[in-house]
């Protein structure tokens, strides 16, 4: 076997070769003009998406070596709610970029040892002279913008940016922004609304409106004793102790009507009895069961209320406005307190629930990327443009590093091009041109271009407003170097016995 041959395994080159198979999947979704997907499984469902974890999440991946790049995909997801895509597609060129070092009779570790120095000097740089601070609100709306072009929602993308970056300042974050979606109407109609809208099958047909409401940590039925015992009674004591827990219950219920006597809404996390729920109906109370706890949460920094304990907890109601509304043959309840609350809920409007699964997607980027930005106060250019400085920056330095390492740097610069070169050839244009282009405007100190997906060549993507969030491309330079390393160190595929 010659050298080069030893240095690339066969694991090797299968996994290469499954890893730039996912990345090419998804390469064409990628940018303000990349296309979306159709996917359907066996049973004919159907997905239609541009968002590049959906597209990995539901890919039948069975390869070792693909399953690693739709990991990574998932974690620049988490982590960052988007910029998925470009990862993917990031990855799967510094492995291809590597196969070439291969040829060239690299080791892997040199290669791995060289990716992992460019990172470093990459995200240095990205750190130093690429990232901006964000003054103004303006620029939330321009990232909020920047992450929704090319997706189902572009029709209403002024309306939905602003929409996003309301959400976000007022909750505080993406994760405390509530995201509800009624099919009808199209996304121009969709609206933030001022408190909590919760769903569940209501125990009893009620009134339209309420005015007060408590909340509950525990259930309203017979008490479920601690131990597994077992009790011997005849049967005049059981009927007894039966009557004796269903006074028990009636009380509670009694408390509750004491303390709401115009009626209202209980939230109830557990079961509720029927001739609970019968009794409470009749003075006009709603019971609402199995209400999640972090819903729970919610309505009590809606409702400015502690949430009870215990039935015997409940010392007073708390003034809110509840409206119940039917959407889809669902029962909703809105409700929104007396005082300016934290909780915000967008309302999602579509046509059918295909645009809709569509539309809530593109919303979660935005208010993601929104989020990033609001809190870390950071951003970079968007259109390519920061992984081109990141390129030309390595480009420039490798030549100090010397020895092999030095070509691998060489390569990790070369694969970051990738990126603006993908959205031009997307957008229909020459890919080696606008790379060309971007890098001559770098050289002349114009720091600021990007693919002009209009026109074709290059555009001051600043003025364009195409920003993103900084810690969006630091993770995704770090995910896909790091991802490739893994990759291209495992030179064996081993079967292992079945986890027990
Ligand atoms: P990802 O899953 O990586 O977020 P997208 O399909 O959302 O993939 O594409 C994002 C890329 O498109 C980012 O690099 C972003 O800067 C770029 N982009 C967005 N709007 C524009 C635009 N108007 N012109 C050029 N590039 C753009
Ligand atoms: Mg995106």
């Amino acid at each position: 076997m010659n050298e080069i041959e030893n240095a690339r395994s066969k694991a090797q080159t299968h996994n290469i070769k499954a890893a730039k198979t996912v990345a090419e999947t998804v390469k064409s979704t990628l940018g303000p003009m990349g296309m979306d997907k159709l996917m359907m499984d066996g049973g004919g469902n159907v997905i239609v998406t541009n968002d590049g974890a959906t597209i990995l999440r539901e890919l039948d991946v069975t390869h070792p070596g693909g399953k690693m790049i739709v990991e990574v995909a998932k974690t620049q997801e988490s982590l960052c709610y988007d910029g998925t895509t470009s990862t993917v597609i990031l990855a799967g060129q510094l492995l291809a970029n590597s196969e070439s070092l291969f040829e060239k009779g690299l080791h892997p570790n040199v290669i791995c040892r060289g990716y992992h120095e460019a990172t470093r000097m990459a995200i240095k740089f990205l750190n130093e002279e690429i990232t901006i601070t964000s003054k103004e609100r303006n620029d939330l709306v321009a990232v909020a913008k920047t992450a929704i072009t090319g997706k189902t929602l572009e029709n209403a993308i002024e309306d939905v940016a602003e929409l996003c970056v309301a959400a976000v300042e007022k909750a505080g974050d993406a994760e405390s922004v509530k995201v509800v979606s009624f099919p009808g109407d199209s996304i121009q109609d969709s609206y933030l609304y001022d408190g909590c809208i919760v769903n569940k099958d209501y125990v009893l047909e009620g009134r339209d409106e309420y005015s007060h409401l408590v909340l509950m940590n525990t259930g309203l039925e017979n008490e479920k004793s601690e131990d597994n015992i077992q009790l011997q009674m005849n049967s005049e004591s059981f009927q007894s102790y039966k009557a004796s827990s269903k006074t028990h219950l009636i009380e509670s219920a009694k408390r509750l009507v004491e303390y709401m006597p115009e009626g209202g809404v209980v939230f109830v996390r557990d079961n509720v009895n029927d001739f609970v729920c019968s009794y409470l109906k009749k003075n006009h109370i709603m019971v609402v069961r199995r209400v999640p706890e972090s819903t729970l949460r919610t309505l009590s920094r809606v409702a400015d209320t502690p949430i009870c304990q215990t039935p015997e907890e409940v010392e007073f109601c708390a003034p809110v406005k509840i409206k119940r509304e039917k959407h889809n043959d669902v029962w909703y309840l809105f409700v929104n307190g007396e005082l300016e609350s934290n909780v915000a809920t967008l309302v999602l409007r579509g046509a059918t629930s295909h645009t809709l699964d569509e539309v809530e997607r593109g919303f979660d980027d935005a208010l993601g990327v929104v989020s990033l930005v609001m809190n870390s106060k950071e951003y970079v250019i968007g259109g390519g443009n920061s992984y081109a400085r990141m390129s030309s920056h390595l480009r420039q330095h490798a030549a100090k590093i010397g020895g092999r390492a030095q070509m691998a740097i060489e390569a990790f610069s070369d694969a970051l091009e990738i990126i603006p070169a993908t959205i031009a050839e997307n957008a229909g244009h020459d890919p080696l041109d606008v790379v060309l282009a971007m890098r001559h405007e770098i050289l002349q100190g114009n720091l600021t271009f990007g693919p002009d997906v209009e026109n074709g060549g290059v555009c001051d993507m600043l003025k364009a407003g195409v920003i993103e969030p900084a810690s969006l491309v630091k993770q995704a330079v770090q995910s896909a170097s790091e991802v490739t390393n893994s990759v291209l160190r495992i030179d064996d595929i081993i079967a292992r016995r079945p986890t027990q």
